[in-house]
């Protein structure tokens, strides 16, 4: 298909996809795949859940849109569903997972004057992709992503991503916040070590500074907890998260603790799309699914089982460096830039993504099922064994 009045930025796109059941997508030639990275960790419940298109087909015949100077019911129904679940009091509803960041961001900066810094430094990581947005995008990593962006916004400054020690080295009198991913997923889903997150609690509780943890990717139960924080001992003060919420449905949430969501006062912030009605009511539904369905149990079986199996089948394989994973969050990282698998993996049926140059990242619905699981291994792993370096 010609892109030729499309911007660039997006490359070529080898695949048409015009049709999703489930684990299923069907491409403009009836070809179909199975699709282990769910819209990179969107559709968790898999592609057109009845559910989600029941919530999708009633509100849009009673209410799409409504201007968040009015009341939206479902809006608060999100808001008390994701603060029963978080633990944070209050809830701000954007567009994305970027938006939700500038929210994040922006409270850190708000706080940060509340104590009298003027220029408010925040802690990320190296590794990170917080979004591209000019905010999200100084938080986030990388030359790929910031070349020619310059200036990038001030205030940001990157430790390495694990490294507790190195916290105390980079920040400053003026840093109030530590902002980062529970478990990197753009840097080929990246764990940080065990007591790496309570460890970061602990020196923000010492300093007064936040915790804000970016969850757009990890969150929804992707890790087999709603939150991948609540595996790690922690609760953050500012939480993000998009994604899997709408399951295809634009939405990110921003998160936060009643005290630090006070600094947003009326006319502070604010977005005119964001939390309206068909996208909150499909959030709800998605939540409620999420709950009904057990995803969270599910993801965590499933996955183990995923990544037991492709650690067993590929454990004599010289090209694969390491093979890890949370949940229906995985990677296999290989020995050298393997980019070329995904056009491969199409062409046996299957839909797979590749991160960081040499990281297969699988991020399948938390709904496949037990044969579609088997054949994602099956159909993975002999590609992989006749793969070469190049
Ligand atoms: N944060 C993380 C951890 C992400 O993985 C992403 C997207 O991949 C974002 C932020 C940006 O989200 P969005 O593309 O919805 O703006």
């Amino acid at each position: 298909m010609q892109n030729s009045h499309l911007m660039g930025n997006y490359g070529t796109r080898a695949l048409t996809l015009v049709r999703g059941q489930g684990s299923r997508v069907w491409d403009d030639q009836g070809k179909d795949y199975l699709d282990a990275v769910a819209g990179l960790a969107v559709c968790g419940l898999g592609h057109c859940h009845p559910a989600v298109t029941e919530a999708l087909v009633n509100q849009a015949a009673s209410l799409v849109h409504c201007s968040n100077l009015f009341n939206i019911p479902w809006q608060k129904e999100l808001g008390d569903r994701l603060s029963r679940i978080s633990g944070l009091e209050k809830a701000f509803f954007c567009n994305s997972g970027t938006e939700a960041n500038e929210a994040a961001i922006k409270l850190c900066r708000l706080f940060g004057h509340s104590q009298n810094i003027e220029s408010p430094q925040i802690l990320v990581c190296e590794g990170a992709f917080h979004g591209r947005s000019l905010g999200a995008l100084s938080a986030t990593w990388g030359s790929k992503a910031r070349n020619g962006f310059a200036p990038l916004l001030e205030g940001f400054a990157h430790i390495p991503y694990g490294d507790i020690k190195a916290i105390e080295q980079f920040s400053t009198e003026n840093t109030v916040a530590v902002m980062l991913e529970p478990i990197q997923g753009e840097a080929g889903v990246v764990i940080p070590p065990p007591g790496y997150l309570k460890a970061l609690r602990a020196i923000c509780d010492t300093h007064g500074w936040l915790l804000v943890l970016d969850e757009i990717q990890t969150g929804n139960a992707r890790t087999g907890s709603y939150f991948a924080f609540q595996q790690m001992g922690v609760t953050p003060d500012i939480l993000t998260t998009a994604k899997g919420l709408g399951n295809g449905l634009p939405i990110g949430a921003c998160l936060a603790t009643a005290e630090i969501a006070e600094l947003l006062v009326p006319g502070t912030h604010g977005t005119t799309f964001g939390g309206n009605p068909l996208v909150s009511r499909v959030a709800c539904a998605v939540i409620d699914s999420i709950e009904k369905e057990d995803l969270c149990t599910r993801a965590t079986e499933l996955g183990a089982w995923i990544l037991k199996s492709l650690q067993q089948e590929l454990k004599d394989i010289a090209q694969v460096v390491e093979i890890r994973g949370r949940g229906m969050m995985l990677a296999i990282e290989l020995s050298g830039p393997c980019a070329d698998l995904v056009a491969i993996a199409a062409e046996a049926g299957l839909i797979i993504n590749v991160t960081g140059g040499n990281r297969i990242r699988l991020l399948p619905p938390l709904t496949l099922s037990d044969s579609e699981a088997q054949l994602l291994v099956e159909t993975l792993c002999p590609i992989i064994k006749n793969w070469e370096p190049s």
